[in-house]
């Protein structure tokens, strides 16, 4: 099997059903937690994931209620110093970068259009600080398109089950994107997030209780509890 090559018959209906009743008593992934709180606009998605880049979830979510509660629209937060944004976001790594990102991004926001960020990948990867992750991740969520936010999780989960043999998470988006129904696009964050941190672990996976072992083919490791 080379890089990018699927697995065949891959059992992927089963395989999520099973991972979706998994993480029902884990919080969700942190961007879909803001907008089941109401930050549900590509705007709030946009900076509510550069805020995470490099940041544990759990510091990312009071970090966000912290700014938007603060600046609740691209007005509010266009018009707040960067040095206050910076204390803001603080705990954040690289806040201080971050800062003049999301204080940019306000501006456009702002000034181009009139605090509604249009649903356009080119509009938004133009944007400081957003990359293919952070793109994905927030049109889908906030856009409903059918696009893969591929992080560390997902990326080292779909290469264990086998679903695809991919080195990098750029080449797992490419691969997701040959064999992964366009129904799980946006979910497959949603479930792999919590997975990742509950079952599926980077160091010493919990295979002894997970709910998708027998269909998994377990790639890479050779450690597990
Ligand atoms: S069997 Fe182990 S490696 Fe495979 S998905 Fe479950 S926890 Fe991860």
């Amino acid at each position: 099997m080379t890089d990018q090559t699927p697995r065949p018959d891959f059992p992927i209906d089963a395989v999520l059903g099973s991972v979706r009743a998994a993480v029902k008593p884990f919080p969700p992934a942190v961007m879909f937690e803001l907008a089941d709180r109401g930050f549900s606009s590509l705007f709030h998605q946009l900076i509510a994931c550069i805020v995470s880049v490099r940041t544990r979830e759990e510091e990312t979510l009071p970090i966000c209620l912290r700014l938007f509660g603060t600046a609740p629209d691209a007005a509010t937060l266009a018009a707040l110093a960067e040095s206050e944004i910076d204390r803001l976001i603080r705990p954040s790594t690289f806040h201080e970068q971050k800062a003049g990102r999301i204080r940019e991004i306000a501006r456009i926001a702002m000034t181009g259009y009139g605090d509604g960020m249009p649903c356009d990948r080119n509009v938004v990867m133009a944007l400081p600080g957003v990359g293919p992750k952070c793109a994905n991740l927030a049109l889908g969520i906030a856009c409903g398109l059918p696009l893969i936010g591929v992080d560390i999780h997902v990326h080292r989960i779909v290469n264990r089950w086998g679903y695809v043999r991919a080195s990098t998470p750029e080449r797992t988006l490419e691969a997701l994107g040959e064999v992964l129904p366009e129904r799980y696009r946006v979910e497959i964050n949603r479930l792999l997030v919590p997975f990742g941190k509950q079952v599926c672990t980077g160091a010493r996976p919990w295979c002894s209780r997970c709910p998708v072992r027998a269909e998994c083919w377990r790639v890479g490791v050779t450690e597990a509890r």
